[in-house]
This record gives structure tokens, sequence and C-alpha cells, in this order.
């Protein structure tokens, strides 16, 4: 099998790089929220007519209520989305300079409004109003001009075949194009699965995290907005085992496109099997190590391998959540990390210098202490946090682990939240095969400033993405996705197309 890796080497982490400047934030209030499904540019209630709320996880209240999709509604998106890509039709007439136009009007749009978007990601993810602001919209927009670029530039070949031939290829888009997305990014997870389908000529139905839907459908009306013809974005609110399995189960959705969880990931696969056998692209879970060796710059190791894990709130597929650390700089890397999660600043998301909200959810919320639970009670050594955070909303205080083995669950399993665990090695082979002893394989992160053991273990580590000296370093340019069960298929990059 051939193995694909993007290995990145830099010294800076680029999340805290400010590219734009804001200087006002605005809790997006008192704005009229779209909350109907966008079906054919047009928004419509569920046929069931039925709604569910989507929360504020900074106080657990509700922000507002949106319609709740089912199969029935799934089946009148398809059937838009294919009539978008019959031949003859607007979309497929279009000349695909006019795609990669209107994927970079969509952007100059998010752009208008980049203020707002921020703001409405703050409230209905509890994410930091300045990382909502600077990362997840600002690589939005990158990400739809990057893939703009590509509508026009995307090549077929002409194949000298023996005999008295003439062959070529042509790169002719899927079909319609079913895409299932999580909720700890949801714009940029819906840059990543909307700008490839959409410069490649593709239909799409995608259905948006339940617990996020509100940037997503505010994105909508700004497809509506940019000028792309009826049906070939369709964009669907509701719970995953009725839409998103309608979805996986269809026979006439060509390819289904799905970020979360390994266990649902599984289904997914299962379900494009039992049904028209649908190309599937799957970005699922992690456990990424990252390994700092003796010599690595210790300072820098300390700080990357903290927000490795406690970005987004720990809420990343690719959260660095094994930190493995050689013996003779372990008690000393382990004073620095305790010290960097106190001081990490918990609070309300639209303080500008907050660092770290809410989780996303009470579910998650509950899970995530109840694996802290779960490594006391194995014998890891809590250094600090382990508990909420306030008396509202579902903040938990960042959580260092020390002392633990990889056999204990809090090593061994996704928790999703702000939890370091933190690990001793001491030779080089050992810490290789104890990172590789994982069923995922999505990330890993290596500090040492030997370039011999850096190249060593990029290619020793199997994870389809290895950073050394940096973490999560990710652009619209760089491909990414997963070994194992964290997945198969890239996204970003050409190899996203
Ligand atoms: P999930 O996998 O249940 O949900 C992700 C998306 O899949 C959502 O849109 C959801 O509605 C949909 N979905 C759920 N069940 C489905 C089904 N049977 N068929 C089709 N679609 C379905 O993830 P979650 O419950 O939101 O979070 C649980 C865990 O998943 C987290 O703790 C974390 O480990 C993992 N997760 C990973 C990512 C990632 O970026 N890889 C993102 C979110 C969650
Ligand atoms: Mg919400």
């Amino acid at each position: 099998m051939l193995r694909f890796q993007t290995s990145c080497y830099r010294s800076y982490f680029r999340y805290f790089v400010s590219h734009y400047s804001v200087t006002k934030v605005e809790k997006p209030l008192e704005k009229v929220y779209y909350t109907k499904l966008f079906i054919n540019n047009e928004w419509h209630n569920a046929v069931s007519g039925k709604t569910f709320p989507t929360l504020d996880p900074s106080t657990g209240t509700i922000i507002t209520e949106v319609a709740e999709a089912d199969k029935v509604d799934v089946d009148l998106a398809v059937g838009a989305a294919k009539c978008a890509f019959k031949l003859g039709s607007p979309w497929r007439c279009m000349d695909a300079s006019q795609r990669g136009q209107l994927l970079n009007c969509l952007a100059d749009l998010i752009e208008r409004d980049k203020v707002y978007l921020a703001s409405l990601e703050t409230l209905d993810n509890g994410k930091p109003f300045s990382m909502a602001y600077h990362m997840d919209v600002g690589e939005t927009m990158k990400i739809y001009r990057y893939f703009a670029g590509f509508a026009d530039k995307w090549h077929g070949k002409t194949i000298p075949m023996d005999g008295n031939y003439f062959c070529y290829t042509r790169h002719e888009p899927v079909g319609v194009c079913g895409q299932i997305i999580p909720w700890n990014f949801p714009l940029v997870m819906q840059s990543w699965k909307l700008a490839p389908a959409l410069a490649t000529g593709n239909t799409v139905v995608m259905k948006v995290a339940e617990q996020t839907p509100l940037s997503a459908l505010y994105v909508a009306s700004l497809i509506k907005e940019a000028g792309f013809p009826p049906g070939v974005v369709n964009i669907l609110t509701g719970y995953g085992p009725t839409a998103g399995a309608a979805i996986a189960r269809h026979m006439d959705i060509d390819k289904v496109a799905f970020t979360g969880s390994t266990k649902v990931g599984h289904l997914i696969q299962q379900a494009a099997g039992e049904s028209n056998l649908k190309r599937v692209t799957l970005e699922l879970g992690g456990k990424s190590p990252c390994i700092v060796l003796a010599d690595a710059d210790l300072g820098q190791a300390v700080k990357q391998c903290h927000e490795a894990l406690f970005f987004n709130m720990g809420q990343c597929c690719s959260a660095g959540s094994r930190t493995y650390v050689e013996e003779s700089i372990y008690n000393e890397f382990l004073e620095w990390t305790i010290e960097k999660a106190k001081t990490r600043r918990v609070g309300d998301p639209f303080e500008l210098d907050t660092e770290h909200g809410p989780q996303i959810d009470k579910e998650q919320f509950d899970k995530i202490l109840d694996y802290i639970k779960i490594g006391k009670k194995e014998g890891a050594k809590l250094m600090c946090g382990g508990e909420r955070h306030g008396d509202k909303g579902f903040f938990i205080k960042p959580t260092v682990f020390a002392d633990v083995q990889d056999n204990m669950r809090i090593a061994k399993e996704e928790i999703f939240g702000p939890v370091q665990t933190v690990l001793k090695f001491r030779k080089l082979e050992e810490v290789i095969a104890r990172a590789n002893h994982s069923k995922y394989g999505l990330a890993a992160g290596i500090f040492t400033k030997d370039l011999d053991k850096a190249m060593h273990l990029t290619q020793a580590l199997q994870a389809g993405t290895v950073w050394v000296n940096t973490y999560n370093a990710m652009s619209c340019q760089t491909p990414f996705g997963g070994y194992k069960e964290s997945g198969n298929g890239k996204e970003l990059g050409e190899d996203g197309l």
C-alpha cells in the first residue's frame, strides 16, 4: 500500500500569528439567525415540522431552535442536488473559471461578514472569539480561495498508448456528494468539504453537526447571495442516526465524506457498503503522540506540547494527547507544563484575552470528567485541574496527569478534552514502538535539535502528519488525513481534490 505522509518543519505556531486586526466584538444577539433547511436555494421547515435547540455552551442556555431534518428531507435535498447535477444544467454548463469566481465571491462575502461570523461561531460553539476570528474565519476564507484557484487548473492527460489510438483522461465530478461534519470547527470543516467539491463541479448535500448549526446556515445564505445555482449546495440541520444515516445509505448519493468519531466512521463505511458502494472518505479520531527528546529546546517543547493538547479546549482530532518525555528532562518538563496549564486563561469566550472556553455540550463535559475519574483510579497522578471551572456552562480546568502508563484508558482512548497525559520514556526505539501501539494514526509531534533523530522518527511514526518542533501547523496547501482507524483519504492541498 502506498503511504503518503505530510511532514512539516516549522518553528512557530501559526494559529497565533495575527493576520487581521479586530477592535470590537459584537455578540450576534440582535441579528436574526437562519434556522431552516437550505434546499434548492430556499429555506424550508422540516417536513415533520420538528425543531431542536442549539445551546450556548458557556451558559448552557438555548440560543434558538433549528429545523430537524429526517430521511424525507434528505430525499428532497438529494433530489435538488441531482437535478442541479444533470447534464445541461446551469452548473454543468458553467465555465470552470466561473465556478472559481463563485467560490472567490463566497470568500469575499465571508470576509465582509467576518466579525459577525466569528461571533456566531463563538456563541454556538463556545470557542474564544479571538480564535474564531483569526483562525476559524481566517482559514475558512483562505480555503475557499485556495480551491477557487483550482477550478480551471485541474487537467487530465494525453497518454501515448500503444497502437494507432488517441487517448486522453478527464477529471470528472463524482456527482452528488453527501458531507457530514462535526462541531469542533464548524466553519472550517464546512469549507474543507464544500470548497474542493464545488471547485470540481459536484453538487452537495451537507449535514452539519447538531451542536453547531448556526454559522453553516449563515454561510448557506452567502452561497445564495454569491449566485450559486439552486440545488448545487443544500445544507441540512438534524441528528446523526436519522439525517446523517439517511445520507450514508442514500442510493442517489455518489460519495460521502465524513468527519467525526471513529465509531460513526465504521457505520458510514458499512452503510456505503450495504447501499450503493458510494465512495467514502473518513477523517476520524486520534490519540496523537508528542515526543520530546532530551536535546529539545525545553521552553519551546513545553509551549508546543501544551498548545498541541489544549488548543480548542482539547476538542481537536489531531490533539497531541500523549506527551512522551525523555527520562532525563522529565521532571523539569513536567514542572513547566503544570505551570503553563495553571496559567491558561479560562473564561468568557467573548473576552478578547480568553484562551480557553467551555466544552461543546453536557455530554462531552460529563465524558471528560469521567475520564479524569478513571485516570485517578488507574493510578495516574493528577497534577492540576481535574474539575469544572465556574458554576455555569461546560467549562473544565486545564488538566495534567503525570506518570501515565500506556495501558491506562486515559493513554489509549480519545478524551477530546483538556486533559494532557505525560509519559516517560528511556530509548528512541522504545518510544517509537509505544507511540505506534495505537489503533489511531492521525498525527504526531517530535521535539529535538538532532536532525538524524528527527528524520528517523518522521519515517518510523505511523501518522498521516508528523510535525517537527511545531504542532498543528496546518494550512490549505498541505494535505491532511489519517492512517489506520484515523480514517482514509486526504483533505486540503491538491490531494483534497
Ligand atoms: P459523532 O461522530 O457522533 O458526530 C459527528 C457527525 O456525525 C455529526 O454531524 C453527527 O450528527 C453525525 N453522526 C452521528 N451519528 C451518525 C450516524 N449514525 N450516521 C451518520 N452520521 C452520524 O461525534 P460526536 O458525538 O459529536 O462526538 C463524539 C466523539 O467523536 C468525540 O468525543 C470525539 O472523540 C469524536 N469527534 C471527532 C472529531 C474529529 O474532528 N475527528 C470531531 C468531533 C468529534
Ligand atoms: Mg450550540
